[in-house]
C-alpha cells in the first residue's frame, strides 16, 4: 500500500484518481481548496484511508506523515475557469507546482505533473507528438492556462535536472465523463446538456475544428500507468480518434435521441483548430492505449451521472 497525495483531488479527474487509488488499496490524502471543485465529487468516499485537506496551494503546504506519490492535478481546467480566474491560473501554475514539487522532495515521492495537450497551442504538427514545441500565443486570454502548464513543465524538469527529484510530465487530452460540471463551457458537458433538454446544441465557428475525447476511466489508467512507471519526458494520455464539432454534435444527438438543433456561435480567441494525440509513445512505454469509444463513453457518462446532474437540474 502506497500514500498517495492528490492535490486538486475534489475535481473531475482528481476525484476518479482518488476512487481508483483507493480501489487498488492506496491510501489517499486529497488536498483541494474546492475553488472548481466539489465536495460532491468524494462526499461518496468514506473510508479511513481517505482524508481531505481543504488547502491552498499558493501557499506553502505540509503533510506530516510518508508520502509515495503525489499526483499535482489542483488547476483550474476549464476556459470559463481560466478565464474567470487568470492570476489565480498563473499562480496556481507556478507557486502551487512549486509547493507540491517542494513537498514530493522532501518526501522523496514519486511526483506526477498533470499538463495538457494546451501547452502545443494551435498546433502547427498534426497529430501532437511529444517532441513537438507548440505554437502558443503567450499574451491571448488563454496565455494564462497554456503558459502556466508550460512553466510547470519547466519546473518540473528543473526539480528532476537539479533537485533530483523523481517526476512525470503527462500530457493530457480532452477528457469526459461523470462528474463534469452541466456549466463548465466544455464541449462535451455543454452538448449533453443542452441536448438532454431539447435545447439549440451551440457549436463554435462552423464546427470544422477537431479535438480527440478520451473516457475518464481510460485517462485515469494511463495515469497511474505513467506515476509507476520511471519516465520522466512527457508523455502524452488521450483518445486518438479525431472528430470535427460537428461531428460531435450529432453524435451527442444521435445517442441521447435529442431533437435538438445545431446552432453556430462565434469561435473564441486563439481556438486551436485541431487536436489529436500521437499515442505511439504511451504504447511502448506503459502498454497503454484507450479502450472506450466516444459513442459508449457517452452512453457510460449519461448512465453513471445521470440527467439530473448533467443538466444542472440536481439538488
Ligand atoms: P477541475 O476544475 O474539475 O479540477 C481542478 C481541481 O483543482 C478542483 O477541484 C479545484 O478546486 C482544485 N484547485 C484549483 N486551484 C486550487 C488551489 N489553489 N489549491 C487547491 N486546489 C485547487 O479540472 P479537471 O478537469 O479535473 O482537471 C484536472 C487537471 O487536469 C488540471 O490540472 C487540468 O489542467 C488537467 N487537464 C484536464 C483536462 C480535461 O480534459 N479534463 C485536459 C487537460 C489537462
Amino acid at each position: 500500500m502506497a500514500t498517495c497525495l492528490v492535490t486538486g483531488g475534489a475535481g473531475f479527474l482528481g476525484s476518479h484518481l482518488c476512487d481508483e487509488l483507493l480501489r487498488r488499496g492506496h491510501r489517499v490524502i486529497c488536498v483541494d481548496n474546492l475553488e472548481t471543485g466539489s465536495l460532491k465529487n468524494i462526499h461518496h468516499i468514506r473510508v479511513p484511508e481517505f482524508v481531505h485537506l481543504n488547502v491552498d496551494i499558493i501557499e506553502p503546504f505540509f503533510v506530516d506523515e510518508p508520502v509515495d506519490f503525489v499526483y499535482h492535478l489542483a488547476s483550474p481546467a476549464s476556459p470559463i475557469d481560466y478565464l474567470r480566474l487568470p492570476l489565480h491560473t498563473l499562480k496556481v501554475g507556478s507557486h502551487g507546482t512549486h509547493h507540491a514539487l517542494g513537498l514530493a522532495k522532501k518526501h522523496r515521492a514519486r511526483f506526477l505533473i498533470a499538463s495538457t495537450s494546451e501547452v502545443y497551442g494551435d498546433p502547427q504538427e498534426h497529430p501532437q507528438k511529444e517532441t513537438y514545441w507548440g505554437h502558443v500565443n503567450p499574451i491571448g486570454p488563454r496565455g494564462v492556462y497554456d503558459e502556466a502548464k508550460r512553466y510547470a513543465e519547466a519546473l518540473t524538469m528543473a526539480y528532476h535536472r537539479q533537485q533530483g527529484v523523481d517526476t512525470a510530465i503527462m500530457r493530457i487530452f480532452n477528457t469526459y465523463g461523470p462528474r463534469m460540471r452541466p456549466h463548465d463551457g466544455r464541449a462535451i458537458p455543454t452538448f449533453l446538456r443542452q441536448a438532454l433538454q431539447d435545447q439549440p446544441i451551440t457549436v463554435f465557428g462552423d464546427g470544422s475544428q477537431t479535438r480527440s475525447f478520451c473516457y475518464v476511466s481510460d485517462l485515469i489508467r494511463g495515469m497511474i500507468a505513467l506515476a509507476e512507471s520511471g519516465h520522466h519526458h512527457p508523455v502524452n494520455i488521450g483518445n486518438p480518434n479525431e472528430f470535427t464539432l460537428l461531428e460531435l454534435a450529432e453524435t451527442v444527438i444521435e445517442v441521447t435521441g435529442s431533437r435538438s438543433q445545431i446552432v453556430h456561435e462565434p469561435l473564441p480567441t486563439d481556438d486551436p483548430q485541431v487536436r489529436q494525440p500521437d499515442i505511439a509513445l504511451a504504447g511502448q512505454l506503459l502498454g497503454w492505449a484507450p479502450e472506450v469509444e466516444l459513442r459508449e463513453g457517452l452512453r457510460r457518462t449519461i448512465e453513471d451521472a445521470g440527467v439530473e446532474m448533467l443538466t444542472g437540474t440536481s439538488s
